[in-house]
C-alpha cells in the first residue's frame, strides 16, 4: 500500500494506513508495525477500535527537565494506579485527580497532591513550584497498552527497520525522492508506479522470475 498526502508529518496516517491493508489483505486483523513518527493516541485508540495490534515505538517523552532546565523525576518515576484513578509519586503520595484542560485539542486530566508536596523533603528535586501537577492524556491507557506490546516485541520493532528503511533508500538511489509531477492526483499516480517499480524488483531479486510467473499464472 502506498498514499501520498499533504500533511506535514505522519501522525495522521497509522489507522487509515492499516486499515487500508487490513481491507486489501482480506483479514480480520492485522500487527502493524511503525516508528515513533506515526506514535499519537488517537490514531492508537482508532486501531485499537479496528482490530489492529499496532507497535509503535513512542517518541522521548519527558526528559525529567523542566523549560528552565533544571532536573527533577520524569514523569515516569510517578506509576498510574487505574484501579483509584490516581498516580503514586517516588515519595509514595497518592496525587489525585484535580481537573482537566484542553492542550493542542487533546483532553487532559491533571493529577496533584498539594498537601502532600508542602509537606515533601523530596519536593527540590521533584518540582521547582509549590507542587508537582502530572498531565494524563484522556485516552492514556491505550497508549499505556501499547507501550506494554512494544516492550515485550523489541523483534518485532528492529525488524521493521530491516524491511521498510530498505525501501526508503531504494528509492531514493534511484532517485525516486522527488517528483517530477505537479498537483496532488499526478504526484499520487507518479509515486504509485515508483511503488510497483519497487515491489516488482524486490519481488525479482528474492524469488526470481520462474516463481512470480507462477504466482501470477496461478491467480489468473
Ligand atoms: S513533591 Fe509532591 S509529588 Fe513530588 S515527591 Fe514530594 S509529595 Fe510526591
Amino acid at each position: 500500500m502506498e498514499e501520498v498526502v499533504q500533511d506535514a508529518n505522519d501522525l495522521a496516517q497509522l489507522q487509515p494506513m492499516a486499515s487500508a491493508a487490513m481491507a486489501a489483505l482480506k483479514v480480520e486483523s492485522l500487527e502493524v508495525v511503525a516508528d515513533a513518527g506515526y506514535h499519537e493516541a488517537g490514531q492508537l485508540e482508532a486501531c485499537e477500535a479496528a482490530k489492529l495490534t499496532t507497535y509503535v515505538p513512542a517518541p522521548g517523552t519527558c526528559s525529567g527537565k523542566t523549560r528552565d532546565g533544571e532536573a527533577v523525576y520524569p514523569k515516569e518515576a510517578f506509576h498510574y494506579d487505574p484501579a483509584n484513578d490516581c498516580y503514586h509519586c517516588p515519595a509514595g503520595q497518592q496525587l489525585v485527580r484535580s481537573g482537566e484542560g484542553l492542550k493542542t485539542e487533546k483532553l487532559y486530566y491533571y493529577y496533584q497532591n498539594c498537601a502532600a508536596c508542602r509537606n515533601c523533603a523530596r519536593r527540590e528535586e521533584c518540582t521547582t513550584g509549590k507542587h508537582r501537577k502530572i498531565a494524563r492524556l484522556k485516552n492514556a491507557g491505550v497508549v499505556e497498552r501499547q507501550a506494554a506490546r512494544v516492550h515485550a516485541r523489541p523483534d518485532i520493532v528492529r525488524e521493521r527497520k530491516t524491511i521498510v528503511e530498505h525501501v526508503f533508500g531504494a528509492l531514493r538511489i534511484w532517485g525516486h525522492d522527488t517528483f517530477l509531477c505537479r498537483g496532488l492526483e499526478m504526484v499520487r499516480a507518479e509515486f504509485s508506479l515508483s511503488a510497483l517499480t519497487y515491489n516488482l524488483r524486490r519481488a525479482l531479486n528474492l524469488v526470481g522470475i520462474k516463481a512470480l510467473l507462477a504466482v501470477f499464472t496461478a491467480q489468473a
